[in-house]
């Protein structure tokens, strides 16, 4: 069950390691991003099984409504584990509707944290979703170590990030296919090359208004030094501010979100990364892009401490001295841009679906049975399900 963009990307390699395998796994879109999730999922060559619809303006009012359609969905499908990925809204509702049906559940990406309140509700998303599986698939040692913190010491498995087998698979198309590889740099087509380009992505709730506004701020005093390229957030609170103070200024590009191709290729190009997203903080290490997060924290800890990702923060002067200090020091962009593959080397898809396929020990299957029993639903066995 996914709904997003990061969550197309992320498990679509699962899906296409399943199918390799001649599994037909049932992917059900909750509708979060319809048109962002939609185009992600085409470019692996993948669609939506069942696409329920469940846009809405807020992350609270996407569970709700997704609980009753999950649970016709679980009913319908009678699946023998549902797997969710992330910390949406669409995650914890897969959970939450997996465990009600009484279904063995996966979380992929499990024990992300910064420790604190924020990213809301994403931070508080992962807490519970993580109190609901069975099966956690930590990309790091580091988000295992999170998890047993909580308590959570069964299940856990390190596998990587499928976001970084994601990654491998566009760089290694875009590689192999001139074409390919042309069209995705179409959108920058008309961007200068005389200077070096920063490409910056902003959308995350907590970094709207103010916050925003620094960051708008900072870019438009670095455009000439750089160029600017920004793939605007369709959400209306990012695009318009950002239309407001860049639109039309010289050496700022404005594009609308990029599809996965685009994006990759771009990112090869670029000569940094200014970016509240949580998955461009994983993907700017492996390919040598170096990361200024517009964040206080971040639960990808790994970046920083290898020191190819710097936490800046929102503000205006912070912002444009360590673009300056990336930019103007040939010795920083170097550190800052080698290559490292801190969250996952490609094989996190294969590594997480031979878990997903391994029989279920006879008394966790016991457990997951009796405790349908007792909310009244009683299931026939796996056995006898299949
Ligand atoms: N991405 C994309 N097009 C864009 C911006 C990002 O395809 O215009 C990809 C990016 O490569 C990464 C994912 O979308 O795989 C990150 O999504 P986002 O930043 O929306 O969410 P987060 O990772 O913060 O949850």
């Amino acid at each position: 069950m996914a709904g997003t963009r990061p969550e197309a990307v992320k498990i679509a390699p699962l899906l296409l390691d399943l199918r390799g395998r001649g599994l037909a796994p049932v992917l059900v879109a909750t509708g979060q991003h319809r048109a962002m999730f939609g185009e992600a999922l085409a470019e692996f060559g993948l669609r939506a099984d069942h696409d329920l619809g469940a846009m809405a303006a807020t992350p609270d009012a996407v569970v709700g409504p997704l609980l009753p359609m999950l649970a016709d969905v679980m009913r319908q499908q009678a699946p023998d584990i549902v797997v969710v990925q992330g910390d949406t809204s669409s995650t914890l509702a897969g959970a939450m509707a997996a465990r009600y049906a009484g279904v063995r559940l996966a979380h992929v990406e499990a024990g992300l944290r910064t420790g604190s309140d924020d990213p809301h509700p994403e931070e508080m998303h992962r807490k519970m979703v993580a109190q609901m599986a069975q099966l956690h698939f930590a990309p790091t040692a580091a988000a295992a170590a999170a998890l047993a913190a909580e308590g959570v010491r069964t299940g856990v498995h390190v596998t990587g990030n499928s976001g970084i087998d994601a990654l491998l698979l566009m760089q290694a198309r875009l590689a192999g296919d001139a074409q390919l590889a042309a069209s995705a740099l179409a959108p920058v087509a008309q961007v200068p090359t005389g200077r070096p380009w920063i490409l910056a992505t902003v959308h995350r709730r907590e970094n709207q208004g103010a916050r925003l506004m620094g960051v708008l701020a900072a870019l438009a005093e670095l455009a000439g030094e750089a160029e600017v390229i920004v793939p605007v957030h369709p959400s209306p609170a990012v695009s318009g501010p950002v239309r407001a103070v860049l639109d039309g200024r010289a050496h700022v590009h404005l594009l609308p979100p990029l599809t996965y191709a685009p994006f990759v290729a771009l990112m090869g190009r670029a000569a940094l990364v200014l970016t509240d997203s949580g998955g461009v903080q994983e993907e700017a290490p492996a390919l040598g892009l170096p990361c200024l997060v517009l964040r206080g924290a971040t639960e990808r800890p790994e970046g920083v401490a290898s020191g190819n990702a710097r936490l800046v923060g929102c503000e205006t002067a912070a912002i444009v001295a360590a673009v300056r200090t990336v930019l103007g020091n040939p010795a920083e962009r170097a550190r800052m841009g080698r290559p490292a593959l801190l969250y996952g080397a490609g094989g996190a898809a294969a590594a997480i679906n031979c878990e997903l396929l391994r029989p279920v020990p006879a008394a966790s299957a016991q457990t997951s049975e009796s405790w349908s029993r007792s909310d009244g639903h009683h299931r026939s066995s796996r056995a006898e399900r299949r």
